[in-house]
């Protein structure tokens, strides 16, 4: 009694139902969810030991392969964000004082290089200028001269906007030298083409929230049979327990058909991605990446339209899905972002890192990446500019 009297009322909880307003989400993530996966994710929970639920991360992983072309039966959904499948490809495939090259051309590599120094790795920085990428015969003749034990690259740089290309025997290159690939797709994967086993890469982790249309929470992540031999071959166990992979393995059945608790699996996340990979399955590939393409396209005429100029100078490493657009002089990005979410209830995002002060980053990505979404974007940037009285060059 003398407890309950005790309780103190200072602190309130939020009252009443919750609020949300509706907005369409065309910055560089979450994009605005798939109504089907949201509704997917609505439904009662199973245990994350269930028989049911074993099927369902059963066929997340076979949906993985798909989406990730690959063989290998090394496929799970970390759960967390795009930031734990990162650390998950460091902490389990880097020992300590092995080398790492880490590709910086924007906050991602600079966030691998960070991670990769508390996992006491011997860390090389490969640079490339913000908007550029890295060519293939630079990373070929960097991974010969020091023979890292990882390769470390981002497909989809969103700080910058750039599309690192992966082919052209770079991951025989990294065979030959002991390397292993290892890719960042969180705003790429579903958006433009990615073989792993085609393209040789080792590792790749990558989001929910961006081309696959669900909500945060869960990494989509792949690992090869190298990748996994380097993981059971490891001198020292994982600095992580969250993210130990071979404890996570055991959960998701890479090794053996029985499973084991190592963590509550993210039930609802998971099915939001069963449901996220049965849509990919249904559209396909191709016709995913051209759509996403055919957004990228529509976005630029009108942009084009309007006298704004892309940020990256070469064409071929634009990235289709987050688009990095130069802001004019004269024009007060922050106030534009806040006119399209004003006006509109679209949300245009600025720069990151690098690129802060410098671009708007526009998102065509998942089931925004259609026309009807893309017009929106272009309403309110041709509402905006004109606001701030901005006269095309
Ligand atoms: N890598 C890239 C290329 C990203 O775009 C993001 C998210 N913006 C991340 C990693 C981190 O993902 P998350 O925010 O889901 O942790």
């Amino acid at each position: 009694k003398e407890e309950m009297a005790e309780v103190s009322n200072a602190a309130k909880t939020p009252q009443g139902p919750i609020q949300v307003p509706t907005r369409l989400l065309m910055g560089p993530g979450p994009t605005t969810a798939h109504p089907r996966i949201l509704a997917a994710q609505a439904l009662p929970l199973l245990g994350h030991m269930h028989p049911p639920f074993i099927h369902i991360m059963d066929e997340i992983k076979e949906g993985l392969r798909y989406m990730f072309q690959t063989e290998s039966p090394y496929t799970l959904m970390i759960s967390g964000t795009g930031h734990a499948g990162m650390e998950a490809a460091i902490a389990n495939l880097l020992e300590p004082g092995e080398k790492i090259i880490v590709g910086v051309n924007g906050i991602w590599g600079e966030r691998v290089a960070d991670l990769a120094e508390r996992y006491q790795g011997d860390v090389i920085q490969l640079k490339a200028d913000p908007g550029n990428t890295f060519s293939i015969a630079e990373l070929k003749a960097a991974v010969a001269q020091h023979k890292p034990a990882i390769l470390f690259l981002v497909q989809g740089e969103s700080s910058t906007g750039t599309h690192q290309a992966l082919g052209d025997g770079l991951g025989e290159a990294c065979k030959a030298a002991g390397t292993l690939l290892v890719v960042d797709t969180v705003a790429s994967l579903g958006g433009v083409p990615l073989f792993a086993d085609k393209w040789g890469i080792d590792c790749i982790y990558s989001g929910s929230q961006k081309c696959l249309s669900g909500p945060p929470g869960a990494a989509p992540f792949f690992m090869s049979q190298r990748a996994v031999d380097k993981l059971k071959g490891r001198k020292t166990k994982p600095a992580t327990y969250n993210l130990d992979l071979n404890l996570i393995a055991d959960y998701w059945g890479w090794f053996k058909p029985a499973r084991s608790y190592h963590h509550t699996g993210v039930v609802s996340t998971f099915y939001a991605m069963r449901e996220a990979l049965a849509i990919v399955g249904e559209e396909g590939l191709p016709a995913m990446w051209a759509r996403h393409l055919a957004a990228h396209q529509l976005l630029w005429k009108g942009l084009g339209e309007l006298g704004l100029q892309p940020y990256v100078p070469d064409a071929k490493d634009r990235l289709v899905t987050v688009n990095t657009i130069k802001v004019p002089e004269g024009v007060d990005w922050a106030a534009l972002c806040k006119d399209a979410m004003d006006t509109y209830a679209v949300e245009v995002a600025g720069g990151l890192g690098p690129s802060i002060g410098k671009v708007w980053r526009v998102g065509v990505m998942g089931f925004n990446a259609r026309p009807m979404a893309v017009e929106q974007v272009l309403t309110a940037f041709r509402h905006g500019l004109a606001k701030q009285g901005y006269k095309q060059p």
